[in-house]
Parts: structure tokens; sequence; C-alpha cells
């Protein structure tokens, strides 16, 4: 099983550490950088995008992590956690950092303020199957992903409401990022998707080792 450091400064770390396990991996709460070589992959939770920040500046993992991800560690962020995986950012605080690694500008609370919150079902083949309608999606306060680059694969946009066609999760390669929370309500697909990412990264890892 591998074992994934769902980064424990501030948001939903217990939900996603449940998610994983339910998704077949090892979840632990990372702090420290020390805590950061003993995982082969790190989840950046829902939260607050602008405390993490801080925080992670505060407790030294900002440039660690930076590293890890430029290395091609893999590691999923939701919400907050996608925030903290782009390269830019509109309707932000000029202070505000990212680690980055995604090439795609993200709005923060970009669902506006009238509908804070807001469930909906949408296709999302690519990352949960082919089942229509299938990947139930809870969005709090959600970014989006208003540009992206040409290396980005779009996941999932959303399907109606007030806000269709809207970019909502994207990969580039060993990074995944979504702006709803799969680690609430009971859908491990997302989480099992990330969970083969990581498997991958690590026999791809093997096979260069013993080659
Ligand atoms: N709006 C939050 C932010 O900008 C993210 C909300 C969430 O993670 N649910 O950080």
């Amino acid at each position: 099983r591998p074992e994934i450091g769902v980064l424990a400064l501030q948001g939903d770390v217990r939900e996603h550490i449940a998610a994983l396990e339910a998704a077949g991996a090892r979840g632990v709460q990372l702090r420290r950088e020390r805590e950061l070589d003993a995982v082969d992959a790190v989840v950046l939770p829902g939260g607050e995008s602008t405390t993490m920040d801080k925080l992670l500046r505060a407790f030294g993992l900002a440039a660690p992590l930076r590293d890890r991800l430029r290395a091609g560690m893999p590691t999923f962020g939701s919400c907050a956690g996608m925030i903290l995986l782009a390269d830019r950012l509109v309707d932000a605080p000029a202070d505000q950092r990212t680690l980055g690694g995604i090439d795609m500008t993200v709005r923060r609370n970009a669902f506006g303020r009238q509908i804070e919150s807001f469930e909906q079902r949408m296709d999302a083949p690519d990352l949960a199957g082919e089942t229509a309608g299938a990947l139930r999606a809870v969005f709090i306060r959600a970014p989006w992903v208003e540009e992206a680059g040409p290396g980005v694969q779009v996941l999932a946009t959303t399907a109606g409401g007030t806000h269709p066609g809207k970019i909502v999760a994207v990969r580039q390669g060993s990074l995944l990022a979504t702006a709803f929370h799969p680690e609430l309500g009971d859908d491990p697909r997302v989480h099992r998707f990330f969970v083969r990412m990581v498997q991958e990264s690590r026999q791809g890892r093997q096979q260069v080792q013993s080659s």
C-alpha cells in the first residue's frame, strides 16, 4: 500500500485520510519536512488557501514541498489545495503565494457569494469511469480554472447550474487538482484515481532503478 501524507496544517485532513484508506492507500498526517521523506505522495486538503500558504511558509514546508513537486512526487490538491498547485491566481491577495506546478490560472471563490456551496453530478469519464452523471461533486467556496496551458489535461467541467462548462478537475503529469471535495461524501473514485497515479509512479521509479 502506498503511504500518502495529507498536509495537516489546516483544512479537512481527516476526511482525506479516510478517503485514502477507502481507496487502498495508507493516509498519514504530514506536518514536518522530515516526514516528507517517508511518504510516496502528498494530498493538499481543502480549507483556506491564504492560511495554508502562511502556515506552509511558517513551518518551513513551502520550499521542500515545491522541490518535491518539481521532482515528480505525485500530489493531489482539492479546492484550497487546487489553489496551492496553480502557477497563477486571480482574485487573490497580492502577497498570496502558491507552490505551483500546474500551468493554470485559478480564480479563487469563483462561483460567487450567492451560491457559496452546492452539489452537482457530472460526467467525468477520465476520472470516474463511463457512467453518465457519475461523479457527485461538492463545491464549497470553490475556485475554478480560468485558463489552462497546453500541457494540462482537463478531467471535469461543470455540467449545468449557473456556471456551466467551467474547468473543475485537471491533471498535469504527477499533479492532480479538483475544485470540488471528493473527500466529502463517500465516493472513493477520485482518490482511487490518485492512488493509481501513485502506484504507476512507484513502478516507474522501480523500473528505472532495476534497469
Ligand atoms: N475559498 C477557499 C480558498 O480560497 C477554498 C475553499 C475550500 O477549500 N473549500 O482558500
